[in-house]
């Protein structure tokens, strides 16, 4: 029997990637719909054919715990929201899929964490990137000791916000957003030189850049930053909602260096070797064909649930990157480096 999934939020990523890629699981399925637009959800449901029992708004969500072909719900709605709806979800004693950011603080994290243990269900962060087969093949060259000792990452990632479409709207607002483009998608950057350098940073510098003075952008539109490893590596990061597209992740050592670009895109990714001890410099572009990461992620957080056992991507996961990300900007804030605790 294939574990149900509720999905909370019916925007841009749910209806035009995680849903679609639930047929393509094994052990996933969509079973119910959880969204305050009525006409959305309508629409979604006779697409997918859910019937009308297993749709919910945002006041009828709590029913949900009667509802037996639910097993997970996944919270993809804008940030600030994620606690309270994961809390919810745990109430009704289901396990839970949330998107990234996990929260806006890592008060809430820890709070959402504990909410999980209490009910004894599993929580999972949707870090789609580490079930990615290009990320997973980049973390196993530089394991392998292809590019030598590490020293250096360079890690980007942008996307412009015009703020004529719907998703960009609350991105631009603090209060809804959390943070601006580091929550965002420079979140990538961390989470990336996390898994690819396998260790975690000690002490962060920062300092935001002037940003385009949009009246209705109450965030940060672009930030720089550098992150301090216990192993010497230095990671130099930024993200931007000023730059176009950029999902850049760079890595080099003492015998060569790897480059994912993009690194994070839904399909399209590109890993680059480059062996530098040659007099040549070999170059390898390695090609993994159809390479789907939402299936797997999916796949992942079933198999969790099917052997009772703790997800790849748990809660303490989210909750680092947050922690690093307040971190970040209480560098920005104060221009010191400031040790991650
Ligand atoms: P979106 O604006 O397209 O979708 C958000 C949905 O939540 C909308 O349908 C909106 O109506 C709904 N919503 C529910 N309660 C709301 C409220 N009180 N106020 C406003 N909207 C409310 O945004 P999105 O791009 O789909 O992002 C949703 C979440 O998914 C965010 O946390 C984002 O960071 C995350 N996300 C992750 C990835 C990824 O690759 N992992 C990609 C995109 C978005």
């Amino acid at each position: 029997e294939r574990i149900g999934f509720a999905i909370v939020g019916l925007g841009s990523y749910a209806t035009g990637y995680i849903i679609p890629n639930l047929s393509g699981t094994k052990n996933a399925k969509l079973t119910a719909l959880v969204s305050g637009n009525e006409e959305k959800r309508n629409a979604v449901a006779s697409t997918y054919a859910i019937a009308d029992e297993h749709l919910y708004d945002y006041e009828t969500f709590d029913a949900i715990a009667e509802d037996p072909d639910v097993d997970v719900v996944y919270i993809i709605t804008p940030n600030v929201f994620h606690r309270n709806l994961v809390e919810r979800a745990f109430a009704a004693g289901k396990h839970v899929l949330c998107e990234k950011p996990m929260a806006i603080t890592a008060e809430d994290c820890q709070a959402m964490i504990d909410a999980g243990n209490r009910a004894g269900k599993k929580l999972m962060i949707g870090y789609r990137a580490q079930f990615d087969p290009y990320n997973l093949k980049a973390i196993e060259l530089i394991r392998d000791g292809r590019i030598g000792t590490p020293s250096t990452l360079v890690a980007d990632h942008g996307h412009l916000l015009p703020l004529d479409v719907p998703k960009n709207q609350w991105r631009a607002k603090q209060e809804v957003a959390g943070g601006g483009s580091l929550y965002d998608i420079g979140i990538y950057n961390i989470n990336g030189a996390r898994y690819l350098l396998n260790e975690e940073p000690y002490a962060v510098r920062a300092k935001y850049h002037e940003g385009s003075g949009r009246p209705e952008v109450t965030v940060e539109e672009e930030i720089e930053w550098q992150m301090f490893f216990p192993s010497g590596v230095i990671a130099n990061c930024s993200s931007s909602y000023l730059t176009t597209n950029n999902k850049r992740i760079h890595v080099q050592g003492d015998k060569g260096e790897l480059t994912l670009d993009p690194a994070t895109n839904y399909y399209i990714r590109s890993l680059k070797i480059t062996d530098r001890s040659q007099e040549n410099h070999h170059i390898e572009e390695i090609q993994i064909p159809n390479p789907n990461q939402f299936v797997p992620m999916l796949e992942e957080m079933a198999a969790a649930v099917l052997e009772d056992r703790e997800p790849k991507t748990p809660g303490a996961e989210g909750l680092q990157d947050v922690r690093i990300m307040e971190a970040i900007y209480r560098a920005a804030e104060s221009g010191e480096e400031v040790t991650i605790s």
